[in-house]
């Protein structure tokens, strides 16, 4: 009785604190429910109530979101997880970046609602959208079959792709390479010849912002240095589980990687000169290949055109490797950890799971995807259009987009539109070459382990792959032989529990996926 009459007191100071605002077709409620958030990612310091969108969203919703953000003051997200774990206080909503190892690990054990059933019976713009993607909804499930948390969806299929100096292919009177040895030739002329014409061997032919960027190039052998759009991960071969650091192709691929680090075809700077040296070797004209995004990398074209005369750096397609086949092994993940989830203290689930489905709705994804409509963008030809003011802006759109609440990592299916209109041509065109070439290939989405799965992934696997990295710098750089040391390598891989770890990856991925 006491409790009924607390509740009761609370909501009718809510509805007198706030003006009950007008219907709308997606009101939840009239009266306005205030859902306490903590929202943490790296480009803003939590859940901001003043955000346009935000209020936007309260206008047509009723649903107030009320920051409780913990961990303010870092960039981790994890780690501001584990603060807010702290506290012992689970707020209504818990959002952000890298969300799903958290609800996925707490989840089973109370602290957050499933959401199978609440979406069944009250989100039909979410339940439509994992009936028609049935392997996103896989990928977001928990070990104990219920999903946790709504995820942010990308839209799109490409991230990174190969890059040359077109001009420099001119210049030395070069075709595009179209197989790894063509490609070992014009590395070489790049090399050797002086495409930037000062007289100096000054050129480094292959050189990437991540170093991992190096270990690509053993598609080129037919290895395979990852599965997913994170380095270093599992990848999926028809079912199997395999990891491609302990792969014939590999082996064949690092041989002849650490040949050209060896002769200067790579730069010798590779592991160390880091997230700078795109914006210096092609501003400097010395770089002349890369395996990089589409958007930002075509950028240079606009970027550098008066600095560096002639200067053209355009996508090419995968060259075929060895066994003949062309592959883009990077793209981009379907569906992110990050996303929202319901805490077990919030007593509002329904009107939450609605809440949630609005963003799925027509309306709400434009408002997450593209910001207020009459601010960022009009309505033209029934299709969202960002204004000429956010296009032509110096603030990069997505930043802008950030600062007014959109694009943040609420669970939500991205519009891949909403990047297109700031892609220049060169970048459209390099997806759309890739796009006929049908170059990707199939992607690991990652699994959830069950507890005692977990424990021997925990207990073997981060020895077993700071191995890994240990001996392939070692062989790339030349002060190991892989040839020589590859039969220890795979005994000591063995010895460390690489089977048992295969075999509990295995196991997940055969129960998420079927
Ligand atoms: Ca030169």
């Amino acid at each position: 009785m006491q409790k009924t009459f607390i509740a009761t007191a609370i909501l009718t100071a809510i509805a007198f604190s706030t003006t009950a605002a007008a219907e709308t077709p997606y009101t939840i409620s009239d009266e306005p429910i205030e859902l306490t958030i903590h929202m943490h990612a790296k480009q803003y310091p939590g859940y901001q109530e003043d955000w346009p969108v935000e209020q936007e969203a309260r206008r047509l919703t009723g649903i107030h979101m009320i920051d409780k953000t913990s961990g303010k003051n870092t960039e981790d997200s994890r780690e501001a997880m584990n603060l807010l774990l702290a506290t012992g206080d689970i707020p209504n909503i818990v959002g952000g970046g890298k969300v799903k190892e958290f609800v996925d690990q707490f989840g089973p054990e109370g602290a957050f609602i499933p959401l199978n059933d609440l979406i069944d019976e009250h989100a039909p713009n979410i339940k439509a959208f994992f009936d028609k993607y049935p392997e996103r909804r896989a990928a977001a499930t928990s070990a104990d079959g219920n999903l946790y948390y709504i995820p942010y969806l990308p839209d799109g299929k490409y991230g990174r792709a190969y890059f040359m100096r077109q001009d420099w292919l001119e210049t030395l009177g070069l075709e595009e390479p179209q197989n790894v040895d063509e490609l070992y030739k014009v590395l070489t002329a790049f090399r050797n010849d002086d495409p930037n014409g000062n007289g100096k061997k000054d050129e480094v032919p292959f050189f990437a912002r991540q170093w991992e960027e190096v270990l690509r190039l053993v598609t080129l052998w037919d290895g395979r240095s990852s599965g997913s759009d994170s380095y270093h991960d599992f990848y999926v071969d028809d079912g199997s589980i395999k990891h491609g650091y302990a792969g014939e192709g590999y082996r064949e691929g690092i041989k002849n990687i650490a040949q050209w680090y060896s002769e200067g075809l790579i730069d010798a700077e590779i592991f160390t000169r880091g997230s700078s040296s795109r914006e210096f070797l092609l501003s400097e004209n010395m770089g002349g290949m890369t395996h990089d995004w589409f958007a930002s990398t075509s950028g240079y074209n606009v970027s550098l055109k008066e600095k560096v005369d002639g200067f053209t750096f355009k996508a090419f397609p995968p060259p075929a490797s060895k066994a003949g086949v062309r592959m883009e092994e990077h793209r981009r993940i379907p569906v992110k950890p990050d996303g929202w989830a319901i805490g077990h203290t919030n007593e509002h689930a329904v009107e939450t799971i609605k809440y949630f489905d609005f963003w799925f709705t027509d309306t709400g994804r434009n408002l997450q995807n593209f910001g207020v409509e009459g601010d960022t963008w009009t309505m033209v030809d029934g299709k969202a259009q960002f204004t000429d003011a956010v296009l032509n802006a110096d603030k990069p759109v997505n930043s802008q987009l950030y600062s007014v609440g959109a694009q943040i990592q609420r669970g939500y299916f991205q519009d891949y539109d909403y990047e297109r209109q700031w892609s220049n041509s060169i970048a459209l065109e390099g997806i759309e070459l890739y796009d006929q070439g049908d170059y990707l290939v199939e992607q690991f989405l990652g699994v959830a382990m069950k507890p005692e799965e977990q424990k021997v992934f925990d207990k073997y696997w981060a020895s077993i792959r700071t191995y890994m990295l240990e001996r392939q710098q070692a062989w790339v750089l030349g002060t190991g032989d892989i040839e020589a040391d590859w039969d220890d390598y795979v005994a000591t891989l063995k010895k460390m529990g690489y089977d048992e770890v295969l075999e509990v990856m295995q196991a997940a991925y055969t129960r998420q996926y079927g």
